[in-house]
């Protein structure tokens, strides 16, 4: 799901510490920084999130760990 950077969303996953990146899923290969299913993953990933970003890019496939 692709949906535009929200301010609101931004301010909420800082305060709450929501966890939805790939750093945070049960498919994550730490070793490799790759996706188990080899699911392009750059936009999944926290370093996204901390950067400039535009689009909020959640995985259908997210599995919490
Ligand atoms: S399933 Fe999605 S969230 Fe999980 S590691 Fe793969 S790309 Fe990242």
């Amino acid at each position: 799901m692709r949906i535009p950077r929200d301010d609101t969303f931004e301010e909420q996953r800082r305060t709450y510490r929501l966890r939805f990146t790939c750093e945070h899923c049960a498919f994550f290969h730490e070793p490799s920084s790759r996706c188990v299913h080899d699911f392009p993953n750059e936009e999944h990933r926290q370093a996204y999130y901390d950067s400039a970003y535009e689009w909020i890019v959640f995985c259908k496939d997210f599995e919490l760990v």
